[in-house]
């Protein structure tokens, strides 16, 4: 089966959020499978700088081509690989659309994304590869299925060409100005509230939930979830309406990337049969940080966009509470203002007690996952949430909401079985409750023992999401 990726960020070419760890890692976990896998994504600026940085090269494949939109911009197509293997990478190039500093720094994201898009099409097109399915992600690349059942349906490139359509997160969905149906030059008949009309605008991402032959989200319970007037946003009537071809598939993550037993981007590696490395590294961690040096302080570390979606807001409310407990928090974030000022703040109030790294580290990150004890993430909701893995993957016991995809990973520890703790009404005091289970559990020896030895033998590798996205694959060319 051949199949292409279509992603705005892919890591490790460009990262913002999750989407990049995905569009990353299920291709190599695809082709495992045999699958034949390219991926598309925009040719950033970002993406320029990383792949020197990597040593990898690209070459040109096609040439300056016109892509039929309300503009004279027209695209190139560039090609290198997925690092440490033979995947394809096509990366289209223009500088007018590409070339901010951040991934989603363009001043009209929604002109960029239909550029991407229709280039996308256009560059597979010209190079005459046909691909069994294409799996569009995220509202960007949502008008892709609206182009292929409209001004494409009779092209001989895509005849017999499946989509799939994966929603990473429903919060942001591309809502734009009906004017921008010129600019992409869709048929003005789909301009209406059976396809993608919402609200007298324009929404991306309900096009690519209409219009395609499959939709996914990323895990079980965000895909129920989102049929609900609490989680759909608005789009919960699509979505139940979508309901027979609506499916959710928990991301993995890259095992390889992510091994604490040889992972470069921290200083003492570490398996189950032997955690003197973690201590090491949490020892480490709080010296980096300029907290109090002490191996029996359980450490919480907190890696996340500061935004409501995260929870922030709860634990804003009890943080002076909590690190009155007798722990430490080391948070690593960008996000709004206020959240990075009141954690500013914290830390320099009690700094060997808190510290607050603003700013985007993926190093730092790493340090993080591995020498904290404990994970934060009490979201109001999450698609799939990544956080959670990593840290399950470097023994540190997740504190969560469940919600979406930490409902799927995070089992509650009942003295034996279990590998977190967490609430389910979003509300600060439930969260206080589960971080002072965590903190009990924490003390008695034993009981840390067996969270580590459940959290690190979570199984959350790539090859049991391929497999599933594999049978999406072939359900989405029988829809089709
Ligand atoms: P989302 O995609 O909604 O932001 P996820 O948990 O799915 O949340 O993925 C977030 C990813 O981004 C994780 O890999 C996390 O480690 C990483 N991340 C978030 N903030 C930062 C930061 N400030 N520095 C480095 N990595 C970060």
């Amino acid at each position: 089966m051949k199949v292409a990726v279509v992603s705005f960020e892919v890591y490790p070419l460009a990262k913002v959020g999750g989407l990049a760890d995905v569009a990353g890692a299920l291709p190599k976990a695809l082709k495992r499978k045999d699958v034949d896998i390219s991926v598309f994504m925009p040719f950033h600026k970002k993406v320029k700088e990383n792949i020197e940085k990597l040593g990898l090269t690209s070459e040109k494949v096609l040439d300056e081509f016109s892509l039929g939109l309300a503009t004279d911009e027209k695209a190139s197509l560039y090609k290198t690989n997925l690092p440490g293997t033979d995947i394809p990478v096509y990366l289209i190039e223009n500088e007018h659309y590409f070339s901010s500093d951040d991934v989603y720094g363009s001043p009209d994201g929604g002109e960029q994304a239909i550029f991407f898009t229709k280039a996308v099409l256009e560059a597979m097109k010209n190079m005459k590869a046909h691909f069994d399915v294409i799996h569009a992600n995220d509202w960007q690349t949502g008008l892709l299925p609206v182009y292929l059942k409209t001004s494409y349906n009779n092209e001989p490139a895509f005849s017999g060409t499946a989509t799939m359509y994966t929603i990473h997160n429903l919060g942001y969905q591309g809502l734009f100005d009906r004017v921008y149906m010129g600019f992409a030059r869709l048929p003005d008949y789909i301009f209406n509230a059976d396809a993608i009309e919402f609200y007298g605008k324009l929404n991306f991402m309900k096009g690519g939930i209409i219009f395609s032959d499959i939709v996914s989200t990323v895990s079980p319970t965000y895909a129920e979830e989102i049929k609900t007037p609490e989680y759909g946003e608005k789009l919960e009537g699509v979505l139940q309406s979508r309901s027979d071809v609506l499916y959710g598939v928990l991301n993995g993550i890259d095992y390889e990337e992510n091994d604490p037993s040889s992972d470069k981007r921290i200083p003492y590696h570490y398996d189950l049969n032997n955690l003197d490395g973690k201590s090491k590294d949490k020892e480490d961690l709080q010296k980096e940080m300029g907290l109090e040096i002490k191996p029996d302080i359980p450490v919480i570390g907190l890696i996340s966009r500061l935004v409501d979606q995260k929870g922030l807001d709860i634990i804003n409310d009890i943080m002076r509470y909590v690190i009155s407990c007798g722990v430490q928090f080391v948070l690593l974030g960008t996000g709004d203002s206020k959240y990075e000022e009141s954690f500013s703040q914290l830390a320099k109030e009690f700094p060997e007690k808190v510290s607050a790294k603003i700013g985007f580290d993926i190093n730092l990150a790493q340090r993080i996952y591995a020498g904290s004890d404990f994970f934060l993430m009490p979201s109001r909701y999450e698609p799939c949430g990544l956080g959670q893995m990593y840290s399950l993957r470097y023994g540190t016991i997740p504190i969560v909401r469940y919600t979406g995809g930490l409902a799927d990973t995070i089992v509650e520890f009942d003295g034996e079985n279990g590998n977190g703790f967490g609430f389910k009404s979003y509300d600060s005091s439930h969260l206080i409750r589960s971080i002072l289970k965590a903190i009990y559990h924490y003390h008695k020896d034993d009981d840390m023992k067996k969270l580590i030895h459940n959290a690190m033998t979570t199984d959350l590798s790539w090859e049991r999401s391929a497999g599933e996205y594999l049978k999406l694959y072939d359900l989405a060319l029988r829809n089709h």
